[in-house]
């Protein structure tokens, strides 16, 4: 057999034309034999970086992968590829067990995905020491560290592992968000030698971002569904009983949903994820439990109907938008009530006051990131610490809406000389109403009816004056304390401010409506596609992309070169499904 370069196995088999920044060079430091540990953004195209190598090196490389469930999805796509290549877990028989493990040992496969609760089993790990393991691959190498989402203990046992095979085979790690702490714990827990560790950039072009406040949430997803029918895509919701009520409201007015939390039977959310990955049903209403290992590549939109705990969670879910490349939308609803939801949590969670304090911390970047005027992707990406030289993307919500300037200078005087007359002891509900003049018992109470300040603005809703102390935290006149009370106080800035008088402008919002025309081809390649999918027993997007069948609308192609040209069609893909899709298109150029 003659030896494929690395473009050439990128071309042949997967179709592509060109590495994604980082993939080349984490590809060649694996290939080089020096562990390799790459950082990059959700669907930044991870899991090539470690399956080139594999079809690379002579032997089998072992994936460590978290999800059992969804093992069989990423070897169900490399099998349509034309990569040899299994899974070992509890689902399989004693039967089918003894099978791969046979074929292994005659060098049949190229990857075999395994869960890290397998290195548990000595069995399993005899295994392993009779196979040529060239590559460990390490997927959502964060469950190593404790300090990251996620952590699972059998993650532990990888170091373990590697010391028990002769000769160590090289060693790869990958994650999409990993902070300095998190960073450090793998490289040490695992073992790294004098790893390369590459950071790629975490912007996602392709990913718009927006936030919407002060709108009635159910009635935002219901218009936003209607003028979405055709995409697919996700609803995260903080709790069970968030999703439940969602669902049952969604599924009354006839919409495709299905649901997932962690509250199911195993079988169930088996069952609502396939209704999902195979378009069965449009939109997937879940908590945070769904999604870790999702490669669904045509996911259209993330939906947050409430604030996520942290930045860190909120990029790497809204992330599951868009992986083919093509545009995905990732929409943040707020409510500041979720703020008190998430303290809750963490105050009843976490008993190291440490620990709370770094969790309020990042609960207090994300709800900066809903009210700041800045652009929201470099909000963002500044906070995983990159340097941005622009200022417009125009690709979020604060750069491309209409949105109008208001001076609000009066309004922020009033309101720092209300925190100041309230001794900077307490939390923002409080100062709105005592600036609104409310009767509330507790002002009565506490006599701050008597204050000067109280109610000094009158011509907004506490629901505004609330946005504008808001807006000002983000901005950093105002901090809050890091606990659960969340007592607001002056910053050094507030002080500058009162002294200098100058203007402060904040951005009110005019809504504007997505609308996605999507032409008739697309839709008829999309139904051939549901066709094959269900006649193969896997998910569309396995078959082709929705990129792919963009471009193949765009193009046209009737013959075999054109078809190669269209990226995400290698060999394997065109003797498959070729065919079919050049016929569908012929006709649509005679009609
Ligand atoms: P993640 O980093 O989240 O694990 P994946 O490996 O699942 O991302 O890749 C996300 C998507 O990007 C997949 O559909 C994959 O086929 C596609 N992809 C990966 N590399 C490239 C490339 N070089 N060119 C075009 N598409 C790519
Ligand atoms: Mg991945
Ligand atoms: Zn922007």
């Amino acid at each position: 057999m003659i030896l494929l370069s690395i473009n050439e196995i990128l071309k042949k088999y997967y179709g592509y034309d060109d590495f994604r920044e980082g993939q080349r060079e984490i590809i060649e430091s694996i290939i080089s034999h020096r562990d390799t540990f790459g950082i990059m953004p959700t669907g930044g195209g991870k899991s090539i970086c470690y399956q080139i190598p594999a079809m690379y090196f002579g032997g089998v490389t072992i994936v460590i992968s978290p999800l059992i469930s969804l093992m069989k999805d990423q070897v169900d796509t490399l099998n349509s590829l034309g990569i040899k290549s299994a899974y070992i877990n509890s689902s399989l028989s004693n039967e089918e067990l003894n099978t791969i493990i046979h074929r292994a040992s005659m060098g049949d496969y190229k990857l075999i995905y395994v869960a890290p609760e397998r290195l548990e089993s000595h069995l399993f790990r005899n295994i392993l020491m009779i196979l040529p393991v060239d590559q460990i691959a390490i997927d959502e190498a964060h469950c190593v560290s404790q300090w990251g989402h996620d952590f699972r203990a059998s993650y532990r046992m990888i170091s373990s592992l590697i010391e028990d095979l002769n000769p160590r085979p090289v060693i790869s790690a990958f994650t999409a968000t990993a902070t300095e702490l998190v960073k450090d714990d793998i490289v040490r827990l695992l073992e790294l030698q004098e790893p390369n560790i590459y950071v790629s950039g975490f912007n996602r072009d392709n990913l718009s971002f927006k936030v919407v406040k002060s709108r009635d949430r159910k009635s935002y997803i219901v218009d936003y569904l209607k003028s979405n029918i055709e995409s697919s895509g996700i609803i995260y919701a903080a709790t069970r009983k968030d999703v439940e009520r969602l669902y049952i409201f969604l599924k009354k007015l006839d919409f495709s949903v299905t649901k997932y939390h962690g509250g199911l039977e195993d079988e169930e959310r088996k069952e609502n994820q396939d209704l999902f990955l195979y378009d069965d049903a449009k939109v997937m209403i879940a908590t945070n439990a769904f999604g870790m290992g999702i490669d669904k590549s045509n996911v259209r939109f993330v939906i947050h109907y409430n604030i996520p705990r942290n930045i860190e969670s909120y990029y790497q879910e809204a992330g599951r938008a868009g992986r083919d490349g093509e545009e995905g939308e990732c929409i943040l609803l707020y409510d500041s009530r979720d703020i008190n939801t998430q303290q809750y949590l963490i105050n009843t969670s976490i008993a190291n006051s440490d620990r709370a304090a770094i969790e309020y911390d990042k609960l207090q970047s994300i709800d900066n990131y809903c009210h700041t005027n800045k652009c929201l992707r470099k909000y963002i990406l500044e906070y995983f610490g990159e340097d941005i030289t622009w200022d417009n993307c125009h690709n979020c919500s604060n750069c491309t809406q209409d949105y109008e300037l208001k001076d609000i200078t009066v309004e922020s005087q009033k309101i720092i000389s209300c925190v100041y007359r309230m001794k900077e002891s307490y939390g923002v509900g409080l100062i709105a109403e005592v600036l609104r003049g409310s009767k509330n018992q507790k002002i009565l109470a506490l006599a701050m009816d008597k204050l000067s300040t109280y109610g000094i603005i009158k011509n907004y809703t506490i629901g505004e004056i609330k946005e504008i102390i808001n807006y000002l935290i983000s901005e950093k006149y105002l901090a809050l304390t890091k606990d659960m009370f969340s007592i607001v106080k002056l910053t050094n800035k507030a002080v500058q401010f009162i002294k200098e008088s100058e203007t402060i402008y904040m951005r009110i919002e005019a809504t504007s409506k997505n609308t996605k025309g999507e032409s008739g081809l697309f839709n008829e390649l999309k139904a051939l596609r549901k066709v094959i999918a269900e006649n193969e027993k896997i998910p569309p997007y396995i078959i082709f992309s929705d990129a792919t069948l963009k471009e193949l609308s765009a193009k046209k192609p009737i013959n075999k070169e054109d078809m190669l040209l269209i990226k995400g069609i290698g060999e394997v893909k065109f003797e498959r499904y070729g065919e079919d899709f050049m016929e569908v298109i012929k006709k649509s150029n005679v009609s």
